[in-house]
């Protein structure tokens, strides 16, 4: 066991921030057993690391993003979803058939994740079942947790990254029982979206995630022209989340990305199943696929957390997504008054405790919570000192950067 001590901050729920000026977190096993401003009496004897004046908040948890496409960032950025999907993303993705190829690149990627203060993530690697199993290795050996899916694609896609529909079962199914008991990286059902998959493939993998309880990512209504192709390919379903939600992939333990252009019968459904949302402002604006209405979103209810979304997205660090949202959700109000705005207690709720929520009891500093944790040294960051927790934790957060991140902690070990 030991104690860490500093200027802790953290979320409970979305309006709220806890700060404790030089408080205490006693970890064990990778498990928080006590949060406090003192040292309870029963661990008196036990060994602290001491970062007083330092900040201490949770690791950020990213809720999408594409392992694969790391080398493409801030490339392809002046076009829109679809025909960037074919120029960019689908070549690049079709050389991850190489798993030496894959390592070089995955260990930059893992690198990268850590550097930036991600101590939980949600990936999607390609359709390659050996590639994703290098991901996953690499993870678990640097110390970082969450989840990895071999994509689905077997339809609508070119043919030097198409896979034949039986076998995109079969090593979905293989890399399942490859991972299944792997307690640091999970496997998760990982479709591309809609239109890459055979409605028979849907289903399939429906019945997989059923009969096994695995997690799903996916995307869903991130751009007009792609909502539209998705009508025309599934005219039996009454929208987008109803291809979804009836071959059985929508859960408490499924994460959709994007989710800007929501009905609300769609809305009323995530609602219901529980579905988490990746909110990936980088990616949506560099792709000019809009402005997700995530305020509003909240007030209704639905669960958000942040996605990185690289490479549509440019940004590898969580901090600069909580940033982008902020001041998209402002100008979203410019357009429309009557949404309020996001608040930085918010962002921070969405990157850290709301996120985390998809991962099991991470992402916030509460007893019996995994313990994941970044130490903030802020004071480049302060010409004043008498900054309150609250303001030093803006302050970090629209001015900070990786370089203020001193040490890292996942599920109690050090990383990076
Ligand atoms: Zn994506």
């Amino acid at each position: 066991m030991y104690i860490i001590k500093g200027d802790l901050i953290f979320s409970k729920d979305r309006d709220s921030l806890n700060c404790i000026k030089d408080g205490y977190i006693g970890v064990e096993n990778g498990y928080i057993e006590f949060v406090d401003n003192q040292i309870p009496s029963e661990y008196k004897n036990i060994s602290i690391l001491d970062y007083s004046n330092k900040l201490i908040i949770p690791g950020f948890c990213d809720l999408h993003t594409h392992a694969p496409q790391f080398e493409n960032i801030g490339l392809g950025m002046d076009k829109q979803l679809l025909p960037w999907l074919n120029n960019h993303t689908f070549p690049t993705e079709a050389r991850y058939s190489d798993v030496d190829y894959a390592y070089k690149r995955y260990e930059y990627v893992v690198e990268k994740l850590i550097q930036s203060g991600t101590t939980r993530a949600c990936i999607f690697g390609t359709i390659h079942k050996q590639s994703c199993q290098v991901l996953i290795n690499l993870m678990q050996q640097k110390g970082i947790r969450g989840y990895v899916g071999k994509v689905n694609m077997d339809i609508n896609s070119p043919e030097y990254l198409i896979e034949d529909s039986n076998a995109s079962i079969q090593d979905t199914l293989d890399f399942y029982n490859s991972n299944k008991d792997n307690e640091d990286v999970k496997p998760i059902i990982t479709p591309r979206f809609a239109p890459s998959c055979k409605e028979d493939t849907l289903a399939k993998l429906g019945e997989i995630v059923k009969e096994f309880n695995i997690p799903v990512q996916t995307h869903m209504d991130e751009n007009l022209n792609e909502i539209k192709w998705v009508e025309e390919l599934f005219p039996n379903y009454t929208t987008y989340a109803d291809v979804y939600e009836k071959n059985n992939l929508l859960s408490n333990r499924t994460v959709m990305a994007h989710c800007i252009y929501l009905k609300d019968s769609e809305l009323e459904v995530l609602n219901q199943r529980g579905v988490y949302i990746a909110h990936c402002p980088h990616s949506n604006a560099n792709l000019a696929s809009g402005i997700m209405p995530a305020k509003p979103y909240l007030e209704k209810g639905l669960k958000i957390g942040f996605g990185s979304d690289v490479s549509g997205g440019n940004e590898i660090g969580i901090l600069k997504s909580m940033v982008l949202s902020l001041q998209l959700s402002k100008i979203r109000h410019h357009f429309y008054p009557d949404e309020s705005t996001l608040s930085v207690n918010e962002a921070f709720y969405m990157a850290t405790k709301s996120g985390g929520e998809f991962f099991g009891k991470v992402g916030t500093f509460e007893n019996n919570y995994e313990f994941d944790a970044l130490v903030i040294d802020d004071n480049d960051l302060t010409i004043n000192n008498d900054l309150s927790l609250e303001q030093r934790l803006s302050r970090f957060v629209f001015a900070g950067d990786d370089r203020n991140i001193i040490k890292r902690y996942c599920f109690g070990k050090e990383v990076g």
